[in-house]
């Protein structure tokens, strides 16, 4: 991995590991995917390589990324999803083409079409994003608890309490800072008070 680059969040769902390339959206947001190179080791990374990628690929990428974003935020909400949204979701789906295949031990693998294109591969984490929205999967989408994410996740844990999209960037981010908040307030009670 070249170190000239923001790392990778690798989550568990194909979907909304895809809408962390982009990370503290209500903050000082980073692009983990600032060139179609990058892309591309991020879709080999997910078993989904492809022969090459261009910048006008990696634009219908990050465009069917945030509309996911938009699309799962809305869903974790409970509000209506964004028609937009919705529209360049299902337009990625079917303009790609990818084919489920069975691994000799049994599991699933994605085969793209006979060029590996970029729009195969979004095909794909369209059809993920789908699967979650639509709500098929065992699981529940939810917002990430740190005010600078937001990301929205899909929670699979059996409680499903989930609070952040990420354990050990933003989990713990909060966990640090309600443990210096509580510092300060021993600190304050401990003070002699004047006056
Ligand atoms: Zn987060």
């Amino acid at each position: 991995m070249r170190a000239e680059f923001p790392e990778f969040r690798l989550g568990t769902e194909l979907a909304t590991s895809f809408t962390a390339t982009l990370t503290e959206r209500c903050g000082d947001a980073v692009e983990r995917i600032p060139d179609p190179q990058r892309l591309a080791d991020w879709l080999a990374i997910h078993d989904l390589a492809v022969d090459s990628c261009s910048a006008a690929q990696l634009e219908l990428a990050r465009e069917l990324r945030e509309s996911i974003h938009a699309a799962a935020t809305a869903a974790a909400l409970g509000e209506p999803l964004p028609a937009a949204a919705v529209e360049v979701i299902n337009e990625r789906s079917v303009r790609g083409q990818a084919a489920a295949v069975l691994t000799p031990d049994g599991r699933r693998r994605w085969r793209l079409g006979s060029a590996s294109r970029v729009e195969d591969a979004l095909r794909v984490i369209a059809a993920d994003a789908i699967s979650i929205i639509a709500g098929e999967r065992d699981g529940r989408l939810a917002l990430c608890a740190s005010p600078t994410c937001r990301a929205a996740f899909f929670d699979t844990s059996q409680s499903r309490t989930r609070k952040w999209c990420d354990m050990n960037t933003c989990g713990n981010r909060q966990k640090k800072a309600r443990y210096h908040a509580n510092q300060r307030k021993k600190q304050s009670s401990a003070s002699p008070t004047l006056g």
